[in-house]
């Protein structure tokens, strides 16, 4: 048993003072409640680790629902790009052709570490690079090598492990595998993760253009089989209206209505590109959304219609996709900046706890994890923010701080400056801003090796 004593817990929906978390042995959450009834409960000579945190708030761990670990290695070229063919085609593809399985692990074990670093602890990996430089299967090794970073840095993993099956580019021949291939190799890894609590396997059709209509109906009776959610990239571009609408005769959102797969599984990457009846739809089916405003920026897709998501109770949670920066409060910032230059208005998604719902509580929803909240019965998974640090000023000085220390953390304190302590599973992985499971240079190292 360990037990976290700590000024403020916010529990993912608000804040209790003077407060314990109270987890068991393998780090899920038995209790939270007041020192005064831990100490008659779970005295601190009873636990085999106490943690008296003093003046901080312990908060639950940032969701990434949306990452592509590898294309870490774009980052050096972000301001390249002209428009978004041209960074598929110049960019994407080129470092596709050529990756293989240590750039893999070394390029997640990067942008893993900077994840945790910044309060992110579990990621959603949407991974398409199935197949070997010849075009034939890695039979997951590629998957498997990005799931060992993920466990190697003491991050939580969801693989959402892509079914891809269309498309003639060079590029591709590294993602496309036919139906059955796709199905059973998805089922393979979920089995081997099956007995492990922090890996998670779902099965995602990559989109529209990469898989077929076959494909995407076995995908989401594959979840419905696995029991999780599953992924698919949606109206990310304008261009993709067009396209559904010359192969199918609908939009991409009455496609999967069409084809009777839209329902409270779905989980609708970006959504960007979606007209009224579109997002009745959504709602209707109890479906979710995976939302990604700084790659939707930096891209050049869209801005979505999150002011809608968001008063007709769809859950929207956070991702870094195309991971240029590590940073989901960075994200929930953008989500409303982006609504407030749109509108010309001011507080659009008006609560900072609506914003940190999409951190944390609505990444557990979309990844079908009890993550994301601080409650009995689920993982274990915190930051420990310093409410001394200067960047919580003047914030942090309020008889019951919550509203504006949620603000600053949102809006001004740079993660690095106020996040004390990162830890999963109840086990700290991040210290002042160092992992505690790998010894400093080791990432450049992995890196350096693997590129060379
Ligand atoms: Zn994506």
């Amino acid at each position: 048993m360990k037990r976290f004593d700590s000024k403020y817990i916010d529990d993912g929906h608000t804040w209790h003072a003077d407060a314990s978390l109270i987890l068991d042995d393998e780090g899920l959450i038995t209790a939270l409640l007041s020192q005064t009834q831990a100490d008659i409960e779970y005295p601190r000579e009873n636990c085999q680790e106490y943690h008296a945190l003093g003046n901080s708030l312990l908060m639950p761990g940032c969701i990434n629902a949306h990452s592509h670990a590898f294309q870490v290695l774009l980052r050096p070229t972000t301001g390249q790009p002209l428009h978004f063919q041209d960074w598929v085609d110049r960019f994407l593809y080129p470092l596709v052709l050529t990756l293989n399985e240590e750039q893999l692990y070394a390029s997640a074990l990067l942008v893993f570490s900077d994840m945790l670093r910044h309060g992110i602890t579990t990621v959603g990996e949407f991974f398409y690079v199935h197949n070997l430089e010849d075009g034939s299967s890695s039979h997951n090794r590629h998957a498997r090598a990005v799931i060992q970073a993920a466990r190697d840095v003491g991050l939580r993993i969801a693989l959402i492990r892509t079914l891809y099956d269309l498309g003639h580019k060079e590029g591709q021949k590294r993602f496309r595998e036919p139906l059955d291939q796709a199905l059973a190799q998805t089922e393979a890894l979920y089995n081997i993760y099956r007995q492990t609590p922090e890996v998670t396997i779902m099965p995602a059709p990559h989109s529209l253009h990469g898989a077929s209509k076959e494909l995407i109906i076995a995908g989401a009776e594959l979840a419905q089989q696995l029991n999780t959610p599953w992924h698919i990239h949606l109206a990310e571009q304008q261009s993709d209206i067009p396209f559904a609408q010359e192969r199918y005769g609908l939009s991409p959102v009455q496609c999967l209505a069409e084809w009777g797969v839209l329902n409270s599984r779905t989980v609708l990457v970006h959504a960007i590109w979606l007209n009224e009846t579109d997002k009745q739809l959504v709602k209707d089916a109890g479906a979710s959304i995976a939302y990604n405003p700084i790659t939707n920026m930096a891209l050049g897709d869209g801005i979505a219609d999150i002011p809608w998501w968001h008063n007709h109770g769809v859950p929207v949670a956070l991702g870094t996709d195309a991971n240029i920066q590590a940073d989901l409060f960075a994200e929930a910032r953008t989500t409303e900046y982006l609504q407030r230059s749109r509108k010309l208005a001011m507080g659009v998604i008006p609560e900072a706890r609506s914003l940190a719902h999409m951190l944390n509580v609505h990444g557990g929803t979309v990844l079908g994890l009890p993550v994301g909240q601080l409650e009995p019965g689920y993982h274990g998974d915190f930051l420990v923010i310093d409410l001394s640090a200067e960047a919580l000023l003047p914030a942090s000085l309020g008889p019951y701080p919550e509203v504006p220390v949620l603000n600053q953390l949102i809006f001004s304190a740079p993660p690095a400056q106020v996040i004390r302590q990162v830890f999963v599973d109840g086990e700290e992985v991040v210290q002042n801003g160092q992992l505690s499971r790998l010894n400093p240079g080791q990432v450049a190292a992995e890196l350096e090796r693997a590129l060379a």
